[in-house]
């Protein structure tokens, strides 16, 4: 460590309350790395401020040092946006944890970025209503980091992405200015609309530190289906077939092909399959509604109507909630992929709906090309143009072909008109293809509004832009 290193975290730790700071060797090492894979990196101190005060001065301290800050939340991103950086200090939000308000006439919940997202859930439910953003990173994962990831999850189809659910931000600014902006109206025009910018942003154009999120009412009845198709146009027949009759009730449709489906059953013996090995692509499909008396009679006519026009070859109701945990299961069984495959290369590519189908197929073939012995797994959140493909090649154990194998995939989605990422971000991992979904112009555009916040880069350096 150099000396100006240790006088600023000699400064940083005399400004902050008593145990905010602590020494890089000193942290768990938890803080050291996140989901995507990438090796840890050990960060010269671990910061974890208890209010925004401690934010705000330890961003001020930063910006006059020209000290990296790599934020973090609950560190389940997969993308490396939280993955510490060499030479910079981690911020990381777990103790600024707390549910302040729930308002049951404006329908808002105001929180601290620290808190996980399952407890916002739960908060939510106690009141009497549902927070819609929900992924399989539930109990770890934080407000703040789905956020600032614009998360997505299972329910997008019916409620959007993270974006749909914020109504107002405080957030923190390189050089520690505090915005806030805790706004709870669902209408105001007045100006910029500055929470979009933080959106998405990764961490690199401020600090998330408390947010006002939108509630909704929770569905009094819930409906859950796995549905077995031919093929990849007897998908987008029940799509059509499922939107037209359920209207706003379908909150659910993840599509699993049976490289995802038969390799997860088959290496995790626990999961209750509840098809034969019948083969076919197999679909989750959830219609909520607030007509329990009806609503499982038009979710069933529904499906009886789709068995009807030949376009689904088998259908499972869950009788029960076990039985919708049994059938949820296997999606969710994607934490399980080192002990069912080992290393992976995993991408979370859009595309048009339409095209998903043909890209699985023609990108197994071309995978299959170059390396014979590739397990291509595909499932996602058709409903919403994302495709998740996640790659393993066997042979080449711990040293998998990251390099080749994301030159290939990404060129195919880029070449087709889609994004290389429709929920995770871009964070390290990604940085190197963003040129293949984003226009020059675009990407001028996003290096303009950093410098304009960020003017030393301090903010999750080297990340997204
Ligand atoms: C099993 C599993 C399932 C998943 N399923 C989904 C899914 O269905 N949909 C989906 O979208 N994602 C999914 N993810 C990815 C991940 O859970 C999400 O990206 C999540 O939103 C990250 O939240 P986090 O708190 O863990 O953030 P972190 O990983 O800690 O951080 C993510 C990014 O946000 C920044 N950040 C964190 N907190 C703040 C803050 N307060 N202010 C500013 N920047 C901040 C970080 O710097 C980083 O760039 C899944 C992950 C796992 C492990």
């Amino acid at each position: 460590m150099t000396d100006t290193t240790a006088d600023f975290l000699g400064r940083l730790t005399a400004a902050l309350p008593p145990g905010t700071v602590i020494p890089g060797p000193e942290a768990q090492d938890r803080y050291c790395h996140d989901w995507s894979g990438l090796a840890p990196v050990r960060p010269l101190a671990v910061v974890l401020p208890r209010s925004t005060e401690d934010v705000a001065t330890c961003l001020r301290l930063c910006h006059a040092s020209e000290m990296g800050v790599v934020p973090q939340g609950g560190l389940t991103g997969i993308a490396g946006g939280a993955q510490p950086v060499a030479g910079c200090i981690v911020l990381n939000l777990e103790r600024m944890s707390a549910v302040e308000e729930v308002d049951t006439v404006m329908a808002t919940m105001t929180v601290q970025a620290g808190t996980p997202l399952a407890t916002v859930q739960a908060a939510a439910e106690e009141a009497g209503f549902a927070f819609m953003v929900d992924l399989g990173a539930r109990g770890s994962c934080a407000i703040g980091g789905n956020i600032s990831t614009n998360a997505g999850g299972n329910r997008v189809i019916r409620y959007g992405m993270a974006r749909e659910h914020v109504l107002g931000l405080e957030f923190v600014l390189a050089d520690g200015t505090v915005v806030r902006s805790l706004n709870k109206m669902l209408k105001n025009n007045a100006g910029y609309d500055l929470k979009q910018m933080l959106i998405g942003s990764e961490g690199t154009l401020g600090i998330i530190t408390r947010a006002v999120l939108r509630l909704q009412a929770k569905p009094t009845s819930v409906s859950t289906a796995l549905c077995r198709c031919a093929d990849f146009e007897a998908v987008l027949s029940v799509l059509k077939g499922a939107r037209k009759r359920l209207g706003p009730s379908l909150t659910a449709f993840e599509v699993m092909w049976p490289s995802f489906y038969d390799t997860m059953y088959g290496g995790l013996p626990q999961l209750r399959r509840p098809f034969g090995n019948g083969g076919g692509i197999h679909i989750i499909v959830e219609a909520s509604g607030f007509d329990p008396g009806r609503d499982a009679e038009r979710f069933e006519e529904c499906l009886g109507a789709l068995v009807e026009e030949g376009v689904v070859d088998d259908v499972i109701v869950a009788a029960s909630e076990r039985e919708t945990r049994d059938i949820w299961a296997v999606r969710e069984s994607v934490s399980e992929y080192g002990r069912v495959l080992g290393r992976i290369v995993a991408f979370d590519i859009g595309l048009p709906t339409t095209m998903i189908g043909d890209f699985v197929d023609a990108a197994t073939r071309e995978l299959a090309a170059r390396w014979p012995d590739v397990r291509p797994l595909a499932y996602g959140h058709i409903g919403d143009s994302n495709l998740h493909l996640v790659v393993n090649v066997p042979s080449a154990g711990d040293h998998q072909p990251e390099h080749e194998i994301d030159d290939l995939v990404y060129g195919m989605a880029g070449g087709a008109g889609g994004t290389i990422s429709a929920e995770h971000g871009i964070g390290l991992v990604k940085k190197p293809y963003l040129g293949r979904s984003r226009s020059e112009a675009e990407l001028a555009t996003m290096r303009r509004l950093k410098q304009a916040l960020d003017p030393r880069g301090i903010l999750n350096p080297g990340k997204v832009v």
